[in-house]
């Protein structure tokens, strides 16, 4: 994971999956919105090629997100390819929560890719911020920003 500090910092998604991100996102609102990633690593970081929605099935969906278990396990399931996870923030910035990085350990160990979603404004497109998951030499998670880029 060493490589993750130094080239490896570039997030590409492919249209239809940047596409389907923002219509589950669109689609869930006012709640949070939580689905997962499969792609590979790419020249200079990572690409994502699509995207399984997973229903949130967190007591209090404002401001929360549990993904759905059973379709969890069937996404794991499907094999190769899982490298991401992703939620939305329907009503803050696409940024992680306190709640957020507590909640890293649960999933850290299986992703490499961490993606937050927030709705534009009027006219205006997703927001979606990327990261990728680190471990330091603590056996800590954290989550450095990368550039995401589309097409
Ligand atoms: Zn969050």
């Amino acid at each position: 994971m060493a490589d993750l500090h130094t080239i490896r910092r570039e997030i590409r998604i492919s249209a239809l999956c940047g596409r389907q991100i923002a219509e589950h996102l669109v689609s869930g609102l006012p709640y949070e919105t939580c689905g997962v990633l499969r792609g590979k690593a790419a020249a200079g970081g990572m690409r994502i090629d699509a995207f399984a929605p997973i229903r949130n099935v967190a007591p209090d969906p404002l401001h929360h997100f549990v993904l759905n278990p059973a379709e969890w396990i069937r996404e794991c399931l499907r094999g190769e390819g899982l490298i991401g996870l992703f939620h939305s923030h329907p009503s803050s910035p696409p940024v992680p929560s306190g709640e957020d990085l507590r909640q890293l350990p649960l999933f850290a160990g299986m992703f490499r890719v961490y993606l937050i979603g927030s709705p534009g404004g009027a006219g205006s497109e997703t927001a979606l911020n990327g990261y990728f998951i680190d471990k330091d030499a603590g056996d800590r998670y954290h989550l450095l920003p990368a550039a995401v880029r589309h097409g």
